[in-house]
């Protein structure tokens, strides 16, 4: 059987934009290497997966599903996902979330939703991990920037069906923690995150750290904004659901935190950082260099998502074609197509809209024996390829399939 490498450069899939003479940026870059793969290999479009109440698709739940995983009954929530990737340790019924350090006034009405952005969170947050609740220890991690993400546990049962404490505006008041159904566990749960949330926003507000920042006129983190809770149960790890050995190489703590999730071993590249002038040489090396212990790897691209909800579509564009020049490190002595090498988004990314949008992502595999008529890699010319047009839970089932029957 042939290994495989799933490349998911997040994203990928845009919209038309007339500065670009109504090309999207992946058909307006300057793409030999993705043409050629496309051309030797089979082309389609793949289908995000997005829960009903949904109106996008989201980046968590179109990951899980595409990796083989039916999110309605394997996905945990964001919360764990991120807690897992910022390299905090869950067990079993373990709560965690999404945290931002913010800024409220006296009223808890919100001032900035990232406390002016600040980085230095490591003395507020060896404060925070000091505060005592009844019933439960809360740990908290510093992840990137302004973030955290907060760990929950307790003897006693807990329940991520909780509410966002995060309005996600600004000029509003933080929001009180509310279960969102009947059980004990929920409101409990909700409960003493309340109490958390109060005593750490005590704590805050008159930390040394955040006087100083005030007398240098800067934003003070005194409020901690939680989302995104989830649970942590068990689910089978990848090896156990495909039987193979899998790996994930990726920047943005979110795809870590899947990766382990699904138990994948994370491997650490320098430099590769989620951003625009990530090492993307390192990566596309580096998964050449571990194919040699695994037969799975999945190696994720976070800039070109972000430049597109920043509207910056020339951007987006340069990076597609930066990645084109990188992934010869990952092809080039390949030509007896030792791996399967499959090239696709999780979701497509409206540089104009500046959000995520529900339209299908091309998709490319190359290194079966199989070929279509397409020779550029593109949303426009990857309908016309023999993958057709299907959705992204069925992807697993098709890489093993051509991996096998090569
Ligand atoms: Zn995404």
């Amino acid at each position: 059987m042939k290994k495989i490498v799933l490349v998911i450069i997040d994203g990928l899939g845009d919209e038309s934009i007339s500065e670009l003479g109504n090309k999207t940026p992946l058909e307006a870059a300057k793409t030999p290497n993705f043409d050629y793969l496309a051309k030797d290999g089979i082309c389609g479009l793949m289908i995000p997966f997005k829960f009903r109440w949904q109106e996008y698709p989201t980046s968590d739940v179109a990951h899980v599903a595409l990796l083989g995983f039916d999110p309605k009954k394997y996905y945990l929530g964001r919360g764990v996902y991120e807690a897992f990737g910022a390299g905090v340790n869950l067990k079993e019924g373990d709560i965690a979330l999404r945290v931002n350090f913010a800024t409220v006034d006296k009223n808890l009405k919100i001032i900035d939703r990232r406390a002016g952005r600040i980085e230095e969170t490591k003395e507020l947050i060896k404060a925070l991990n000091k505060i005592k609740v009844k019933g439960a220890d809360f740990y908290i991690k510093k992840a990137f920037g302004h973030r955290a993400v907060l760990r929950i546990r307790s003897n006693q049962k807990l329940s991520c069906n909780i509410t966002d404490g995060d309005p996600h505006k600004v000029g509003v008041k933080v929001k009180k923690i509310k279960p969102k159904d009947k059980t004990k566990e929920a409101k409990f749960t909700a409960e003493i995150l309340n109490q958390f949330l109060e005593k750490a926003h005590q704590v805050l507000e008159t930390h040394p750290l955040n006087q100083k920042r005030k007398k240098k006129k800067l934003l003070p983190a005194n409020y901690l904004l939680v989302r995104g809770a989830g649970s942590l149960r068990k689910i089978p790890t990848f090896k156990e659901k495909f039987g193979l050995k899998a790996c994930c190489i990726a920047g943005g703590t979110l795809y870590k935190g899947i990766g382990k999730a699904l138990g994948m071993d994370l491997i650490k590249v320098r430099g590769a950082n989620g951003k625009p002038n990530t090492n993307l040489k390192g990566k596309f090396t580096t998964a050449k260099n571990v194919l040699k212990k695994y037969n799975f790897v999945f190696l994720h691209i976070k800039a070109t998502d972000n430049l597109a909800e920043d509207g910056k579509f020339i951007e987006k564009m340069k990076f597609i074609e930066k990645i084109d020049q990188n992934i010869q490190y990952l092809i080039s002595n390949n030509k007896q197509n030792k791996f399967l090498l499959t090239i696709t988004a999780d979701h497509c990314t409206s540089s104009k809209l500046k959000h995520h949008i529900s339209a299908p992502v091309p998709i490319l595999i190359w290194g079966s024996k199989q070929k279509d008529s397409v020779d550029k890699f593109s949303e426009k010319s990857c309908k016309k390829g023999k993958l057709k047009k299907f959705n992204s839970i069925k992807l697993l089932s098709t890489l093993l399939y051509l991996a096998k029957n090569f």
